[in-house]
């Protein structure tokens, strides 16, 4: 059985809000998501990058154990993303995507990943999820996160990818955009009919609902002195849920609900720095510990 694969983009971003700035710094979904599951988990990465990303950030993937013979160098400039963030910090508005090398990038599968046990289909083009898709093994569980840019500019070809997966994580702008009804409950009945047996929506400072069926499972965001940065927050909460799935194989109710945490407290310690900064200082203590502070955070009796 092989490991967590992800597919996903490399990137350059840049990053205003109201706690400061960042310009040209390493993110991209594939990176947050490999990174928050390497505390977890083995991680294959394919992704690509351009001529000018520097060897420090791979160096510093490596070092955290992820694979990276599925990484693509090629000639151009690595993918740009630009984002701005208001007292409002759920939402990200999108100030500049520049696609760069993701525009021709077509993912070629190294030997070793062809069998992965758990896929992650990262926010990026829903053509390359399902080029992935169909080039791999079926493994026993493939998520996937999406966002508007996809959502407006590629709805059929990613309803497309939504009808063969098992977990879609989105957050809720995304959700009422894609299911284009306000109502997240109503979303989750039309997402779950179309094929996901798990339905994930991020809420930000409010925290994660899962919809599987007719049950629904909530989980607080981690109440915190300092957020500077939610950049990364969805890919790092993925990658910690994913992570400790892979890690445990438990796919049970009780084993999916553990994993929300995992990923929620993933996602918690990500948002307290720029960039990766935060997951760059981490260790496993301090991931357990913020764990069971949940469990103290959520804990009530049921008296009758
Ligand atoms: P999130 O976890 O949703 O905050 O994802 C943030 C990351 O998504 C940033 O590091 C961006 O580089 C990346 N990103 C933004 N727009 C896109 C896009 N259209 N395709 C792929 N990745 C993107």
């Amino acid at each position: 059985m092989g490991n967590l694969l992800v597919v996903g983009s490399m990137a350059f971003d840049t990053v205003r809000t109201p706690f400061g700035e960042a310009n040209d710094v390493l993110g991209g979904s594939a990176t947050y998501f490999s990174t928050s599951a390497s505390f977890f988990t083995d991680v294959d990465l394919i992704a690509v990058v351009g001529e000018d990303f520097p060897e420090e950030h791979l160096t510093f993937l490596r070092e955290r154990g992820i694979n990276l013979a599925g990484l693509e160098r090629r000639d151009g400039k690595t993918f740009r993303w630009k984002g701005e963030y208001t007292y409002q910090l759920n939402e990200a508005q999108t100030l500049e995507t520049h696609l760069n090398v993701l525009e021709t990038f077509r993912p070629k599968i190294p030997e070793a990943y062809c069998d992965p046990n758990m896929l992650f289909l990262g926010n990026i083009d829903p053509d390359l999820q399902m080029d992935v898709l169909n080039k791999v093994t079926r493994p026993s569980i493939v998520a996937c996160d999406t966002m508007n840019f996809w959502i407006d500019g590629k709805r059929d070809a990613l309803w497309k990818v939504l009808e063969k997966i098992d977990i879609l994580i989105i957050n809720d702008g995304e959700a009422r955009a894609l299911g284009e009804d306000p109502n997240l409950v109503q979303v989750a009945k039309q997402i779950l009919s179309k094929g996901p047996k798990h339905l994930i929506i991020k809420r930000g400072e409010y925290g994660v609902l899962m919809f599987t069926g007719k049950q629904v499972f909530g989980a607080p965001a981690f109440p915190l002195e300092q957020v500077k940065d939610p950049t990364g927050a969805g890919d790092t909460f993925a990658g910690g849920f994913m992570g400790y799935l892979a890690s445990t194989g438990d796919l049970t109710d009780e084993g999916l609900r553990r994993a929300i945490i995992y990923g929620s407290v993933m996602a918690s310690f990500n948002v307290e720095a720029f960039s990766l900064d935060r997951l760059r200082h981490l260790d496993r203590k301090e991931i357990d510990d913020r764990f069971r502070e949940f469990k103290r955070l959520t804990h009530f009796d049921d008296l009758s």
